[in-house]
This record gives C-alpha cells, structure tokens and sequence, in this order.
C-alpha cells in the first residue's frame, strides 16, 4: 500500500530541510496571512501575534531563529536579543526603528531592515483626515442629532485652504503629508535640518525649507513627522508649544516621545492649542492616568498610522522579499 499524501509531504520536506538546511524565522506580532504563507513556502516560519508580549517564552523562541520579522510592540534589545545567537536579520514591518537596538545588532552584524516609504501614505491620508476634522469640527454631533438637537450655528468650522502647515521631518511621510496638503492649497513649510535646501523634494512636493523657529511662529497645524532619537526625545516641549500661535492645532503620527506629554495636556487645557489629534504615545496602550487621555479637545488613536489594508501589504511584501534574499545570501 501507497504512502499518504500527507506522510509523502512529510517525507519530501524533511528530505529537503536535510539536503538545504532552512533558516528558521520568528514572528511574534501581527503579520498579514498571505505574507506569512508566502514565508512558510520557503522556510521554517514560528508565528505568533501575541508572542512579544510574553516574556519567557519570547526569549526562549529567540534562541532559535535567524530571522526576526516585528512591529513596534516587540522590543529586540537586551535579553531577547542576547538570546538569539542565530540571529542575521531583523525585518521591520514600519519604519521607526526605536524599538530595536540598532546598534548591537550591527556589533553582531546582525541586518535590520526597515519597511522603507511602504507605509508613508498611509500615515499621510491619517495625518491630513485629522487635520480637517480638527480645523472643521464637525464630526462630533452624531449622538446630539439622535437627540434631536440641531447644532448648527455653534459648528462653523475652518478651512485648511490657504493655512499654514509646518512639518517636522521631512523624509518619506513628511514629503507624502506636504503633496497632499499642497494640493489641498495649503501654505507647507517644514524644517528639517538634514535635507539640503536644494533638494529637488522641496519643489517637487510644495513645500519650502524653514528654521524650527520659523515654523513654530507661522503654523496654523504642526505635524510631527521625525524619527524617535535622542534629539527628537521631547523637542516639542512647554518653551516649544508657547511660540506657537494661539489657536494652533497639533497631529501627532510620530512617536509620543517626540512630544511632551504634560506639556501639550496643559497647552490644550489652557486653550493656547486648539486641538490635537495624537496617534502615538510615550507608553503604549496609553496609560489610563496619562494627561492626553482627560485633556479637552483631543482625538486619540491606537498607533493606526500604517494601518490600513493596502499599507500592510506594501510592508510585508518589501519585508518578506529583503528578509528571504538576505536568509537566502547567507546561506550561499
Ligand atoms: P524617514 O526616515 O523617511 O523621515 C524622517 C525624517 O526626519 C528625515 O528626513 C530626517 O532627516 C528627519 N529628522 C531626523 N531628525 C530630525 C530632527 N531632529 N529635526 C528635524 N527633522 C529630523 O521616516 P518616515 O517614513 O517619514 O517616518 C517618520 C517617523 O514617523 C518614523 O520614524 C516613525 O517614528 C513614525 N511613523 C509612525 C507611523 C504610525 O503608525 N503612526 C507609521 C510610520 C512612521
């Protein structure tokens, strides 16, 4: 009698694992289904969404693997990292880097590879939706009508058209908020320091180069587009903040760090900001007690930049192909 189909398989894959011994790849937060298949096609694939967030078992399933493909919730530093002496590759689904040790990881020639631009518009359609429900104000009443209120005159809202947009970061997700918010007629500047003014970006996207003083002084909405570093921790600050204009409004799609939390809390208390709309916080869920969460005026959302259908695909498919050509290089 014939071999199963199943136990036939069985007997191919471990023929060919022993022949090409695979790599074996670790995920231990959210992927996309097809992306992880198209892995699982090639190599020996341990996925696991909820992974990250148990400790032990994490560090355990990181002396496995050589390649690693996160998000933001999974911190590759310290323990995990030590643990994982096979590691070559790390692949990121996103583009901030401040939850990986970038710097050990090269000490050990270990690869960290970004989703590079995949997921700029994504974060961009966000940042601009919030811009106009923030300058509009319109979108709050739904409960009100059901009431039979009809709020009409108090809901005279502003237009973007014609204001002022400073950016702060002008890389792939600046440059895709400044073409849209351009063609929306809106007045872009953006200060960032390492993107020379001549740059053909300024030009091409409607947007001019400005000194942080300057966009501070003439925003009507501030977008914060920078990488978390040691020099974005907290540079929108109190001091920050006051050199706005009164009425200014703020979206946040960068990292929490980047703002000081307490101090926009109180900036909107007061009134001196008019709004602000924050998809990013310093702890991650948001701490209950944290000062964003009761201050008026503020639109809160869970990290969902990127998140949408056709950004996640973008992001795992680059991630998928730069971390199988890299397994596949090092094993040649
Ligand atoms: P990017 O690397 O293309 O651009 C970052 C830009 O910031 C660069 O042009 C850099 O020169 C500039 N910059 C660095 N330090 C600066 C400083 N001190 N002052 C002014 N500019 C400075 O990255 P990106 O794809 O545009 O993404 C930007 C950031 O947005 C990411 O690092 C990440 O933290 C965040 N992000 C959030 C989400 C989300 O889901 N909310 C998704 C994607 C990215």
């Amino acid at each position: 009698m014939g071999k199963s189909p199943r136990r036939r398989y069985h007997h191919w894959e471990r023929e060919r694992e022993a022949m090409t011994p695979m790599p074996d790849i670790l995920i231990p937060e959210f992927m996309d289904k097809p992306a992880v298949d198209r892995l699982k096609a090639s190599f020996s694939v341990h996925y696991e969404p909820a992974l990250h967030s148990d400790a032990e078992r994490f560090i355990a399933a990181m002396a496995d693997c050589r390649g690693l493909i996160v998000r933001n919730g999974t911190q590759v530093r310290g323990a995990p990292l030590a643990a994982a002496e096979k590691l070559v590759v790390v692949g990121r689904l996103g583009v901030g880097l401040d939850n990986i040790d970038v710097e050990a990881c090269a000490a050990r020639g270990i690869a960290v590879i970004p989703a590079t631009g995949a997921n700029a518009i994504s974060v961009a359609e966000l940042a601009i939706g919030a811009m106009i429900v923030l300058m509009r104000g319109a979108f709050y009443v739904s409960d009100r009508l059901r009431a039979g209120e009809w709020p009409r005159q108090e809901l005279v809202g502003r237009e973007i058209f014609g204001k002022t947009l400073g950016l702060i970061g002008f890389g792939n997700v600046g440059n895709a908020v400044a073409e849209r918010a351009h063609a929306l007629g809106m007045i872009v500047q953006a200060y960032d320091p390492y993107v020379p003014d001549n740059h053909p970006h300024w030009s091409e996207k409607g947007a001019v180069p400005a000194s942080l003083e300057r966009v501070l002084a003439e925003s009507d909405i501030l977008s914060l587009h920078v990488p978390l570093s040691d020099e974005t921790r907290h540079m929108i600050g109190a001091a920050e903040l006051a050199r706005l204009k009164p009425g200014t409004m703020i979206v946040n799609t960068a990292r929490g760090s980047v703002v000081d939390e307490q101090a926009l809390a109180d900036a909107l208390a007061s009134g001196h900001i008019a709004g602000a709309a924050v998809d990013v916080f310093e702890r991650e869920p948001i701490d209950p007690a944290s000062p964003l969460a009761s201050a008026p005026n503020v639109i809160l959302t869970p990290h969902l930049g990127a998140m949408t259908v056709e950004s996640n695909h973008r992001v795992s498919t680059m991630i998928v192909d730069a971390v199988t050509a890299h397994l596949h290089s090092i094993r040649r």
